[in-house]
């Protein structure tokens, strides 16, 4: 008889610094599926369902689709939106009786209790037992289930691993790769050890073990040390009856007591005492290997300089590094722009300024109208909006497909946009926050990317994925924004310390 399973996904990265809230309306805007429909949209994506329902197809279950819900990074998650998409899962067990589940999250995803506590700015969520809102969706599965139905996830590269999460998971996986382009292919190991516990092969459990790093989010690419070689390691040191060895970097901004670097094992409970060991040494090595995460980052004034000069036959691409609503910014800073306007920057397009009152100004003008306005900066966060007067190029629905290696084939949206010339600069303006990581953010909205002389996107690391092919050089460009590598930046209040960067010596 087929084995029964459930599936659901309930992601959110948040930044407990953005002051956005992430309610229904927000997951609704980015990603937000129902039962059956959870199956034909994300069937043949690359992402973590998609990697379930492969796995799924292979083992020939009678799969069990309840939600699949993911928001774009931003402030914690209202507690209305949290029990909402909670009560998808629950309801789906109580009505199937699942011999396992398995769930798409996160990891750094921080909610709030009904009656929030007042804090000057927001980040007070420490004796909140919804701070840990994977651990919180994990414990109330569990509970639902009870011990004897395997419950594992997938996670995020930038999960902040609790040990509640790790108590009511019998597996959790997290992605080997940022840019994340494996997100499928770590939601089929997933359900590979989700198929290998309902065979009996393995009686899986999971060990945790941690490191007194935070490292900001552009030095945790996978393709440079120190991530490079401890993810290689942690490949090396899987096996049968150690299916998954994830190497987690942490989410920085995220100020909760659980935030930081995590090594993951999923192990037959028979080599757990191994697998901790093994566990052990890759987060020895990380913190031993700690300065190896700094880098080096562009000043606006400079980046704007080589634009002014750039001529290669391919684009010079500027990352606004900071202001990347995929880490929780608010995508409203313009200072990087304003920059390249001073220096009579022309033949360059952004993605994506999010300010839906300059869309609906764009829209008033119509194609081919002037619109004059202060653009951007409405969250505060980001500097000052910039008066700009632009010819209305495109307004469109901001609707498109990613092509590219990164969650290929999922639909996501800027919501209605704006494309508008300025001054020889073609800027896209968007009505959701969204991470312009494709190709097709661009194409979507009329501009062949590679055309261009000079690019920029509101991304920390995710764009390279498909843009590096593009363009003859990459740039990382500190402007301000919630995603700063800069972490003196944030007045934290919660992480563990000491902890390397904000304590230089924070050895234990
Ligand atoms: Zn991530």
């Amino acid at each position: 008889m087929s084995d029964t399973v459930l599936v659901g996904q309930i992601e959110h990265e948040t930044n407990t610094f953005s002051a956005f809230e992430t309610g229904m309306e927000e997951f609704a805007d980015a990603s937000l599926h129902y039962g059956d429909a959870v199956v034909s949209d994300l069937a043949g994506t690359n992402t973590a369902v998609g990697g379930f329902l492969r796995i799924a197809d292979s083992e020939d279950w009678d799969v069990v689709p309840t939600v699949a819900a993911d928001a774009t990074p931003g402030g914690p998650v209202t507690p209305e939106a949290r029990e909402a998409l909670l009560d998808e899962v629950l309801a789906g067990i109580e009505r199937s009786d699942p011999d396992g589940v398995l769930l798409a999250l996160h990891g750094a995803m921080v909610s709030r209790s009904e009656e929030p506590r007042s804090s000057e700015n927001g980040t007070d969520t420490e004796s909140d037992s919804v701070a840990d809102g994977d651990g919180y969706i994990l414990e109330r599965v569990r509970a639902a289930v009870g011990d004897d139905v395997p419950v594992m996830a997938s996670l995020d590269l930038h999960a902040n691993v609790s040990d509640r999460m790790a108590t009511h998971a019998d597996g959790l996986f997290g992605y080997d790769t940022y840019p994340h382009v494996d997100i499928g292919d770590t939601g089929e190991t997933a359900a590979r050890a989700m198929a290998a516990t309902l065979r009996g092969d393995i009686d899986p459990t999971v060990v945790v073990e941690r490191a007194p790093l935070l490292p900001p989010l552009p030095e945790l690419r996978t393709e440079l040390d120190p991530m490079r070689s401890l993810l290689d390691a942690a490949g090396e040191a899987e096996s049968d009856s150690l299916p998954d060895v994830s190497v987690f970097g942490g989410f920085a901004h995220a100020d909760v007591d659980h935030a930081g670097f995590s090594v993951v094992g999923v192990a037959d409970a028979s080599v757990a005492d191994d697998a901790r060991d093994t566990c052990r040494s890759l987060a020895d090595e990380a913190y031993a290997r700690r300065h190896e995460f700094d880098r080096d980052y562009t000043s606006v004034e400079d980046a704007a300089a080589r634009a002014a000069a750039w001529d290669g036959d391919d684009p010079l691409l500027l990352a606004d590094i900071a202001d990347n609503p995929g880490g929780g910014s608010a995508q409203d800073g313009t200072e990087l722009l304003a920059a390249l306007l001073d220096t009579g920057v022309e033949d360059a397009a952004v993605a994506t300024i999010y300010d839906p009152e300059a869309v609906v100004a764009a829209i008033g003008a119509g194609v081919g109208g002037t619109v004059s306005v202060s653009l951007g900066g409405r969250s505060g966060e980001n500097g000052d909006p910039l008066d700009v007067t632009g010819e209305v190029r495109l307004l469109s629905d901001g609707d498109y497909r990613n092509y590219g290696p990164m969650s290929t084939g999922l639909d996501v949206s800027f919501g209605r946009t704006a494309r508008l010339d300025i001054d020889g600069i073609d800027v896209l303006v968007g009505s959701h926050r969204q991470q312009p990581y494709d190709p097709e953010a661009f194409r979507s909205q009329g501009i062949t990317p590679e055309r261009a002389n000079v690019l920029v996107l509101k991304s920390t690391v995710h764009y390279r994925a498909a843009f590096e092919p593009l363009v003859d050089e990459v740039c990382e460009v500190a402007t301000p924004g919630l995603c700063t590598p800069d972490l003196s930046a944030f007045a934290y209040e919660h992480v563990p310390r000491p902890i390397y960067p904000l304590d230089p010596d924070a050895a234990t």
